[in-house]
């Protein structure tokens, strides 16, 4: 893979991350790209036995590397309290990687109530909800790195995902406030569009809608999570310094 075949640089020695949705997919694959490269990471997952998998197979390859923790990105209270065990676990937070999210597709026609709030308090609000819980120890830092994870349907806009395209959409909004807010403050914000990347939320797709997105995509290929991790790196690092408040769509083209 990608980690193999780079020599890794140790860019987040004495950093600490926060990765929400790292019990697998994307987030898992980019709590382990940050973590080879020398950061600690608080491994946010909705399950216990996802966060304490992922962080355990961290501390597998560096001891005292991962913490776990499960919380509902969607309440406000519990995601203040995480966040506030997070930061007395490591005494700070260098780099927050809003990455939870779910799909309830269905055509507009039919979308309920629910599949609406479910899909909107948990990739929109869940973002807001954990930088709200980290943001005053940044700005006390006078440093920080807000990397929020969108998607190619919210630049798009995707049949059957009216919700999860508001979603996605709206954590642009979000970002670029946050990133004009915090701009004097040393914290960048910055969202990543993944394309469509193979993990557990597209392995449910019928093999019809599959292929009718490789043929959207100019690589006609999916993408893996190790592809999205290196963009997170990069923004996370002091080489991205100065970059803030853009959307960078890593998507095999999709997008363009
Ligand atoms: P998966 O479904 O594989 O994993 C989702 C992760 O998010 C899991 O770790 C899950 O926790 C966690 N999660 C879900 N709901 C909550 C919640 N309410 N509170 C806390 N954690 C939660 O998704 P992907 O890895 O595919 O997607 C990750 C991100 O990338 C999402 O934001 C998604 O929208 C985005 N994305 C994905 C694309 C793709 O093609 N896969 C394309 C574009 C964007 P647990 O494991 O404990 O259940």
């Amino acid at each position: 893979g990608i980690l193999d075949s780079l020599k890794i640089m140790k860019r987040f020695e004495n950093q600490v991350a926060i990765v929400t949705g790292a019990g697998r997919g994307i987030g898992e694959a980019i709590a382990s790209r940050l973590a080879a490269e020398g950061a600690k990471i608080a491994v946010v997952s909705r399950t216990e036995a996802n966060s304490q998998k992922t962080a355990d197979a961290l501390n597998a390859s560096a001891p005292d590397t991962a913490r776990p923790y499960a919380v509902d990105v969607a309440d406000f209270d519990a995601v203040q309290k995480t966040g506030a065990q997070i930061l007395a676990d490591f005494g700070r937070a260098d780099v927050l990687v809003n990455n939870a999210g779910i799909t309830r597709d269905t055509l507009t026609m039919r979308m309920t109530s629910e599949d609406w709030d479910l899909v909107i308090d948990t990739n929109l609000k869940g973002a807001f909800n954990f930088t709200r819980a980290v943001l005053r120890t940044m700005v006390k830092q006078r440093s920080g790195r807000i990397i929020n994870i969108g998607s190619v349907s919210g630049l798009l806009g995707l049949a059957g995902q009216a919700n999860y395209a508001a979603s996605k959409a709206g954590l642009a909004g979000l970002t670029k406030t946050l990133a004009r807010e915090l701009a004097g403050r040393g914290i960048t914000a910055n969202v990543i569009a993944p394309g469509f990347i193979e993990t557990d939320m597209t392995a449910s797709l019928s093999d019809a809608i599959k292929e009718g997105a490789l043929a959207q995509i100019p690589q006609n290929r999916m993408g893996a999570g190790a592809d999205i991790a290196a963009a997170v790196a990069f923004l996370a690092s002091a080489e991205a310094a100065y970059i803030t408040g853009q959307v960078l769509a890593v998507d095999g083209g999709m997008s363009m």
